[in-house]
């Protein structure tokens, strides 16, 4: 378990720094709710795997957090801001919040390392030597800087995803949200990219991660989160989830994964 957040003050409240909370969210996709009474509060550091059948509403979850999708009713507060439609909201929670998708979405077009500092330069208005010497370290924290000068095509599917990671990792977020990481990659692939991500949360990131992989669940997740038909059916430590899972939905899913 992680221990606890540093920024908890004397009166026992958070300066949200790093964290998540969630209040009682919904989201509607016309008149199918796919998200019901979601709460969830994710300590500054804390790493959540959250896992549960196809269509459960895993993605839609992680695209509310940083404001991809918007929620039709509750309260999400990312590192501190209250998300609502304002531009200048939004733009701040994309900014610090890292997102890594599926499909590794690198600009084709652009060679990893230009992938690496678009966004720095652009955004941040970081200089090109020092967003490209960030950058060449960032490569390095993912075991990938002989490849910086490549195009994504040129590269495997395991270092593509990698590649995905130091790009999210460039804007210094504090909060990285996963979306089924390694579940596009080659068997053989998954590993060196859960690897990073194990490295990762080791070094104190807050990290959301949906995913199926139930080894890094019990490498590095403090909670394990359980949804489906658009709720949270239980939440818990990897252990208690996997050994003695309260409802029966839990139990069903993972006889099928585990
Ligand atoms: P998961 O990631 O758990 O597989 P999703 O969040 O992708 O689930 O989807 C949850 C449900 O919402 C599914 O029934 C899906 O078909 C539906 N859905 C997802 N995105 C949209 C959308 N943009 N418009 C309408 N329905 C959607
Ligand atoms: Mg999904």
């Amino acid at each position: 378990m992680s221990s606890a957040p540093s920024h908890i003050s004397e009166h026992g409240s958070s300066n949200g720094n790093g964290a998540v909370v969630l209040e009682d969210v919904q989201k509607w996709f016309g008149d199918f709710q796919v998200l019901r009474d979601i709460s969830l509060q994710v300590a500054e550091g804390e790493k959540i795997v959250i896992c549960g059948p196809s269509g459960s509403g895993k993605s839609t979850l992680i695209r509310c957090i940083n404001g991809l999708e918007a929620h039709d009713g509750g309260r999400i507060v990312v590192d501190g801001t209250t998300l609502t439609k304002d531009i200048r909201t939004l733009e701040k929670i994309r900014s610090e919040v890292g997102m890594v998708f599926q499909s590794f979405n690198l600009f084709p077009h652009l060679s990893v390392l230009d992938n690496l500092t678009l966004a720095p330069k652009w955004v941040r208005k970081a200089k090109r030597a020092d967003a490209e010497a960030a950058a060449l370290q960032l490569l390095e924290r993912v075991h990938i800087a002989d490849q910086a000068h490549k195009f994504p095509g040129q590269l495997s599917g395991g270092q593509q995803q990698r590649v995905a990671i130091a790009r999210a990792l460039a804007m210094n977020p504090r909060i990285m949200l996963f979306d089924e990481p390694t579940s596009a990659l080659d068997p053989e692939m998954v590993k060196e990219v859960l690897d990073v991500m194990v490295e990762l949360a080791r070094q104190g990131m807050t990290m959301l991660v949906v995913t199926h992989e139930m080894g890094f669940a019990r490498a590095v997740a403090d909670r394990v989160v359980f949804m489906d038909r658009g709720e949270i059916v239980e939440a818990g430590p990897p252990d208690t989830i996997f050994s003695a899972p309260k409802h029966e939905r839990t139990r069903a899913f993972l006889s099928q994964i585990l």
